[in-house]
């Protein structure tokens, strides 16, 4: 006997965890399929939420409904699954040239959002080597992804919610009404397949910008950092006990998406530079982040195959954007409420029409 449901989703990263019980609340009946692959971007992410980017410290796009919203979406989740996976952080943006200290203290004078100065500005230096001061983030949030994914996926096995297989497209047929898989018909498919989804056949001309990102995982027993990330090139984010994510690359052109010598050995060596306390390489991860040409997600349904939807293109912000953006897609799919152009895959329909 096949199983009928609502929606077929395919990949349980940060994605297709948020769209999962975006339609468990809106009653909608749902299986996923993922194979579990150790290093995909959800598994290996630092889990930052920062509202402020890039070196002139601009407010990132969307970002106050982003925070507001995921905040809602985390909590929600953490009375779900019991334990809360989302941390109030701030930010000590360590300045690496005086270039940088001063587009800090401009940004600051304009009344740029989110930004102050710490009251001691060596209060970090019994860890650190650093010479020209720091500057704090607030409204900065870390998500334990590890964590997250692994206890969804608890939450749904016994639920028979989820297949942990690799979906084959070419077993896909797409109908007038709805999709067939296997045994699986669905009124629609959702691809939150990640990188994957650039080689599919239905979403394939996106543009898509994949960037490969590398980062170690560092035993530090005595850096207690309590509440903060440290960043000053790389960034130092709390892992696990202990242990802190230090990255990343940002790479737009690599020849393949496995750790690298080069990685390791320059980011051991700013490390030594950098911190006054001993440390171990433990783990070294990388992985590839579904980025965009034009830094915007891809969300909704295919114009030519209404059947098929994506929930993908997150790059460097899945952890802010996922939660919305599932949110956008099912609540499109149930009343008709319109997804934001730039953000909606349809904005591609001459793209996505050619055969
Ligand atoms: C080094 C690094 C650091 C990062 N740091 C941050 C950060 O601090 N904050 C932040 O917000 N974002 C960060 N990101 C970006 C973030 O990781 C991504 O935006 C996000 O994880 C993308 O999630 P996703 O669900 O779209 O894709 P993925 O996490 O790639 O999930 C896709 C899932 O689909 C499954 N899948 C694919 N194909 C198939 C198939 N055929 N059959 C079955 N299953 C399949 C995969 O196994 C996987 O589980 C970072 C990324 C990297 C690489």
């Amino acid at each position: 006997m096949g199983q009928q449901v609502d929606f077929l989703i395919v990949g349980q990263g940060i994605c297709g965890s948020f769209l999962q019980l975006e339609l468990e609340r809106a009653g909608l009946s749902h299986i996923l399929i993922d194979e579990a692959l150790p290093f995909t971007a959800s598994r290996i992410a630092a889990g930052l939420i920062n509202p402020v980017t890039g070196r002139r410290l601009v407010t990132t796009w969307m970002i106050d409904e982003l925070l507001a919203f995921a905040r809602e979406a985390y909590h929600r989740l953490a009375d779900i699954l019991g334990s809360s996976f989302l941390t109030p952080v701030v930010v000590a943006d360590l300045f690496p040239s005086a270039q940088m200290r001063l587009a800090f203290l401009h940004r600051l004078e304009e009344n740029g959002p989110y930004l102050r100065l710490p009251e001691d500005e060596r209060h970090l230096l019994d860890r650190f080597h650093y010479e020209l001061g720091y500057g704090l983030i607030d409204s900065c949030y870390l998500v334990d992804l590890p964590g997250l994914l692994a206890a969804c996926r608890r939450r749904m096995k016994p639920l028979g919610l989820i297949r942990e297989e690799r979906f084959e497209s070419g077993e896909l047929a797409v109908e007038e009404g709805g999709v067939r898989y296997r045994d699986i018909e669905a009124r629609r498919i959702v691809f939150c397949d990640g990188v994957a989804g650039l080689a599919g056949p239905w979403f394939s001309r996106l543009p898509f910008a994949p960037n490969k990102g590398e980062a170690l995982v560092v035993e530090i027993p005595q850096l207690g950092l309590d509440g903060l990330v440290v960043k000053k090139g790389i960034s130092l984010v709390p892992w696990q006990e202990n242990l802190y994510w230090a990255g990343s690359s940002y790479e737009w052109s690599f020849e393949h998406a496995q750790p690298t010598e080069l990685f390791r050995l320059r980011t051991e060596s700013a490390l030594r530079e950098w911190l006054k306390l001993p440390f171990r390489i433990v783990d070294h991860l990388a992985a590839v982040r579904p980025a965009t040409l034009e830094r915007r997600p891809f969300v909704g349904f295919h114009p030519v195959y209404p059947a098929v939807g994506i929930l993908n293109g997150m790059g460097t912000k899945g952890c802010s954007l996922a939660p919305y953006f599932a949110h956008k897609l099912v609540q499109n799919f149930s009343t008709g409420a319109p997804i934001q152009a730039d953000a909606d895959v349809k904005r591609f329909t001459k793209v996505l029409n050619r055969k």
